[in-house]
């Protein structure tokens, strides 16, 4: 270490009270309450020290001037002071992106909320009766409407639908389900544990990459108390395989006298492979194949808000209903008006697609992106060719989110490269701008996806472009 000993450092760090009586600090930090000012101080201290106990030999001195110190608190205070949670763009190209919010919701459904959150409504109340009502109803009559099911209740998210459904059909049971569909979903999710919790007991049948029929009939007896299909949300088996399809379970189920439970994952009520994607199983096909009860996520593929749909027989779903976790687990107003718009979009498949914002993207033509993307660099202007490169080139999106996952979607991308700086030092510039821009890198180019980028959002982008390139010329020099 230069010079001075860690004892001297330790002491030069200014005191807090001192601080919090300087001039620039009550000017500048003028009407911030006391607690955040206090935390932003001890925040910037605790670093200083925390500096200095790590300082190695050639290490730069941390500035501990009183002023340097002031700067630090009062950028400090206006990050604290920004929210946590906020809007970022998607230049990711994965549509139903878990770790950015999934689902955007449509313009229709947001228009909507504004109104019903900040008043009452009749969540719980008939208005023909003038009495207690249920919350479900104001979505139960559309989903049967839309996928044929008898009856249909909404909960928490996927997660929570599976694990209720378990415990009211086969808590102290067991549950035949294949190997090949144990699945694991986002790290928190795993079909062996949900089970678990749930008090079912796991019966698994066949081997990893193949299953018959016989496998399930064989393991039928007298504890059974459910047939289970997991959809492979997020991967593939391929090569010598073989499964069951959910119309040959059925048939078992009857004839065994057990229900039969398809987790469909995603939850799809548009045949996609009308629009040249590989086909997911709808909800529709698993209802007409009589399932006694299916579940799926609001927030995939559907395109609404998070939330897990159970649909199936009355009886089933009635006595889901009257399961003290379903209380536990129970969506708030704003997540069922949001999904009652979302599915009365559906009533029309175009109206659907033009509308949500999920499927206008999975559905947006390689055409239409790119259109989108030239439109992008037109408002980025000229970009002199020094030591920088902007164009644009090909690649795929993604569908996220657990579906689909092998499927590939032709995209046009917004290559950016420089001579001076790595893909991951741009990256972070488009991470860090405001609002925040997560793209991904390739090769060592770092990639914006047009197709998930927001027609509104293309001028912000640009303006980041711009600014991003502007820096890189000024470090050039
Ligand atoms: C995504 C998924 C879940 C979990 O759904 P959440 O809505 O995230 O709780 C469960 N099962 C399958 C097959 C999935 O794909």
């Amino acid at each position: 270490m230069k010079k001075k000993n860690k004892s001297s450092l330790f002491r030069e760090i200014p005191a807090v009270d001192h601080l919090l009586e300087s001039p620039r600090i009550k000017e500048t930090l003028f009407g911030t309450p006391r607690p955040l000012v206090l935390r932003a101080i001890h925040e910037v201290l605790d670093g200083l020290r925390q500096r200095i106990k790590n300082i190695a030999e050639a290490d730069d001195l941390p500035d501990l001037a009183f002023d340097a110190v002031v700067d630090q608190i009062v950028e400090r205070v206006s990050m604290l002071s920004e929210p946590r949670l906020r809007h970022v763009i998607n230049a990711t190209g994965v549509i139903v992106h878990t770790n950015l919010g999934r689902s955007p919701l449509s313009k229709r459904v947001i228009a909507r909320l504004g109104e019903l959150a900040g008043g009452y409504s009749n969540l719980e109340y008939d208005l023909d009766d003038g009495k207690r009502g249920s919350r479900y109803v104001h979505v139960e009559d559309i989903l049967k409407e839309l996928t044929g099911a008898e009856a249909a209740m909404v909960v928490n998210n996927n997660a929570a639908a599976v694990l209720v459904a378990l415990n009211t059909i086969a808590k102290d049971r067991e549950v035949i389900i294949a190997r090949s569909e144990l699945v694991e979903i986002g790290g928190s999710f795993r079909i062996p544990e949900v089970m678990r919790r749930s008090g079912a007991r796991m019966f698994e049948v066949g081997t990893t990459n193949k299953t018959t029929i016989k496998d399930y009939e064989s393991a039928i007896e007298a504890r059974t108390g459910l047939l289970l299909k997991v959809h492979k949300s997020n991967f593939q088996i391929v090569g010598f395989t073989e499964e069951v399809d959910l119309a040959e379970l059925v048939t078992l189920g009857r004839k065994h006298g057990l229900p039969v439970m398809e987790d469909l994952g995603s939850g799809c009520l548009i045949d996609f492979s009308t629009y040249g994607l590989r086909g997911e199983p709808t909800v529709q096909d698993s209802i007409a194949k009589g399932a006694d009860i299916v579940t799926f996520s609001g927030d995939k593929m559907l395109g609404g808000p998070q939330c897990g749909i159970i649909l199936g027989t009355r009886e089933i779903v009635s006595a889901i209903r009257q399961n003290q976790l379903s209380r536990a687990l129970r969506v708030d107003k704003l997540t069922i008006l949001s999904l009652q718009e979302t599915l009365h979009l559906y009533r029309d498949e175009k109206q659907a697609i033009r509308h949500i914002p999920t499927l206008r993207m999975i559905c947006q033509s390689y055409g239409s992106v790119r259109r989108k993307a030239r439109r992008l660099l037109g408002m980025v202007g000229r970009i002199g060719k020094d030591s920088v490169s902007v164009g644009l080139c090909d690649g795929f999106s993604r569908i996220g989110g657990g579906a689909m996952p092998l499927e590939e979607i032709r995209s046009c991308l917004v290559s950016i490269s420089s001579r001076v700086s790595p893909a991951s030092k741009i990256e972070r510039f488009f991470r860090s701008y405001n609002p925040p821009i997560i793209m991904r890198v390739e090769k060592n180019l770092a990639l914006l996806d047009v197709r998930t980028i927001q027609e509104k959002e293309l001028r912000t982008v640009a303006k980041a472009i711009r600014e991003w390139y502007q820096k890189e010329k000024s470090e050039a020099v």
